[in-house]
């Protein structure tokens, strides 16, 4: 397949912001593209070469780009930079710089899809002392024989800024068109993405055995399974109407979600965000294989720091200290030693567990675990006794938890992969009081601070996540919680996320001075939600011409463990306001 074609449906897909016609777009590409690299256009399409679980990065930056496009065409290396400075994008520089070369060029071979993505393979395993170097031959290789167009793209994906704007969930869509005829065969393929978190094995899947392959695809070792959420309700009475009456109500530990994978030749574990966190918890690792009696297991459950002094469990911060290290790791153990607190099962010994009941995976759980120092099941009651769920509420506080989960205990509540349902319902312990709830927001855009804060953020400006256009709606100016250190780091951490304009993914009416990709999240909290002409959050749904905004709000924290698309909804918002409103006329 030549790349041509894949680059000439990229530049249609940038032209456009409607995601009907995007949808189109991709569907002619997969159309197009034949079964032995539909995974590859798959992951490409969506700016990556490996699924973001195998945390293999292409490590080529600004710099190393222009030395190849400076190479590639025989340009120096200041008109490059004088070129980038006025476009801003250096797959666009690229695409001028080969405009201008365009006639000299005698040896052009048409670059395939294959001899792309097996370079960038190549890029990304390029390592050792001379890595910088072979980096750049391979990518002048493909920019001497790339059209312009082509290479706008190349290097776009080199930077890991394709930036098409093609979500996960639209190009799953285009699956189903392309490949069953219409989008009703969605929720299968999302299912099985759901379950492997792999766009590009769900392509191929689809692609060589059609929709039955992909109903038949199971968990596989090595593909993190998306884990299921909760929803939350403020009262155990909601919640138990919505449960039937009965519930398992488990303490709600917080910590780190971790889905441990347990095999005879190994055991990995993945974070919340599907990343391998293996290396960062041998601790965990060792522990697991203890524990778990079963050949092969798949289980479900969050890491929570514990005092040895005295075997209180500890708040999140302290473990979040350990992520993210890298060295050190065996120092920090004995320092910081963690809990595996389990209360899942997915998969045991071949037999796929997902479509079972929750009682039955609970009670399969107990069976496969055997409980030691480090590896315990989550406490848990089965009631339907609403004062008895309350007093093991206040103990689980009094236990330092946020509060409880509650579970359906349904013939319907299989493991909802990458859901927040209504299976699990979080009733965490701040809706007892008058105060608001704590959001997790989303970090869009920024206004520069003034005075004390010269140089760094004066107010972010934070959107809701919005299922519905998976857009991100904004509800408020978060400029207080800070500590002065969170002040002085805030550049460099929203630095990678800095764009020109605004994103297309972003529903903004403020125009703040800087735009971010959404990609960080933070947990505030504010004194109570307002309706507002200047938020998009829920717009036009309470009142004409006003969305919805929070009052006051503060940090609570930096959420490094959230994926955008796990910020508060609008939906959750709206349901917060009206519930408030409730409050307010009783
Ligand atoms: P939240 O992070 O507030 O959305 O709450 C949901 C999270 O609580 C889950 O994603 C888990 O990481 C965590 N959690 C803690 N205890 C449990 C439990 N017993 N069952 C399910 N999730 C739990």
């Amino acid at each position: 397949m030549l790349f041509r074609s894949v680059a000439d449906i990229f530049e249609r897909i940038e032209g456009t912001t409607k995601r009907l016609e995007m949808t189109e777009y991709l569907v002619e590409l997969i159309k197009n593209t034949p079964m032995n690299v539909v995974d590859k256009v798959a992951y490409l399409t969506t700016g990556t070469v490996y699924p973001p679980f195998m945390g293999v990065e292409l490590g080529v930056a600004d710099k190393l780009a222009m030395k190849a496009i400076a190479t590639a065409t025989a340009t120096n290396e200041e008109a490059i930079q004088e070129d980038y400075v006025r476009s801003g994008d250096l797959g666009k520089t690229a695409e001028n710089t080969l405009s201008k070369r365009r006639t000299m060029v005698l040896s052009q071979r048409p670059l395939t899809v294959e001899n792309v993505y097996q370079t960038l393979e190549k890029i990304c395993h390029a390592a050792g002392s001379g890595a910088q170097e072979t980096k750049i031959r391979l990518l002048v290789g493909l920019l001497a024989n790339a059209t312009p167009r082509e290479a706008r793209y190349i290097i776009r994906v080199s930077l890991g800024k394709l930036r098409l704007g093609v979500a996960d969930m639209t190009f799953l869509d285009a699956l189903a068109v392309a490949y069953t005829g219409g989008k009703e065969a969605r929720e299968v393929i999302e299912r099985a993405y759901n379950f492997s978190s792999d766009i590009g094995y769900v392509a191929k899947t689809i692609a060589q055995g059609g929709l039955e392959a992909v109903t038949r695809a199971q968990i596989s070792f090595g593909r993190p399974v998306k884990p299921q959420l909760a929803e939350r309700l403020s009262s155990l009475e909601e919640i138990l109407e919505k449960l039937g009456g009965k519930c398992s109500a488990e303490y709600k530990y917080d910590g780190l979600r971790i889905q441990a994978q347990v095999s005879p030749e190994k055991v990995i574990l993945f974070s919340r965000r599907q990343e391998d966190v293996t290396t960062q918890f041998p601790d965990i690792v060792e522990a697991v294989s203890e524990s778990v009696t079963a050949k092969e297991a798949v289980v479900d459950g969050e890491c929570v720091p514990i005092d040895p002094d005295t075997g209180d469990l500890l708040p999140f911060q302290v473990v979040s200290q350990r992520r993210g290290r890298k060295y050190d790791i065996e120092k920090m153990i004995g320092e910081v030693p963690v809990v595996l607190c389990l209360f899942d099962v997915l998969y045991v010994n071949g037999e796929d567990l997902t479509m079972k009941p929750y009682p039955e995976r609970r009670q399969k759980l107990a069976e496969v675990i055997k409980e030691t120092e480090r590896v315990r099941l989550a406490q848990s009651i089965i009631s339907e006794n609403p004062k008895e769920i309350e007093a093991f509420f206040d103990k689980a506080v009094q236990d330092g938890m946020e509060g409880l989960i509650c579970k359906s205990l349904g013939s319907n509540s299989v493991y909802e992969a990458g859901k927040r349902g209504w299976a699990w319902i979080k009733w965490k312990r701040s809706y007892r009081s008058e105060m608001a709830d704590t959001v997790d927001l989303v970090v869009v855009g920024g206004f520069a601070g003034h005075g004390k804060r010269a140089g760094t953020y004066g107010a972010l400006l934070m959107a809701a996540y919005n299922p519905g256009d998976e857009g991100f709606d904004t509800v408020c100016k978060l400029g207080s919680g800070f500590t002065d250190e969170d002040l002085a780091k805030l550049p460099d951490i929203l630095k990678p996320y800095l764009i020109q304009h605004q994103h297309p993914r972003v529903n903004a009416l403020m125009k703040p001075d800087y735009w971010f990709i959404p990609a960080k999240v933070m947990e505030l909290i504010g004194d109570e939600i307002t309706l507002s002409p200047l938020h998009t959050c829920g717009f036009g749904n309470i009142r004409t011409g006003s969305g919805l905004a929070i009052r006051f709000p503060r940090l609570v924290k930096f959420r490094e463990e959230r994926a955008p698309e796990d910020a508060t909804t609008v939906t959750e918002i709206l349901d917060m306001y009206k519930r408030q409103l409730k409050q307010i006329s009783t």
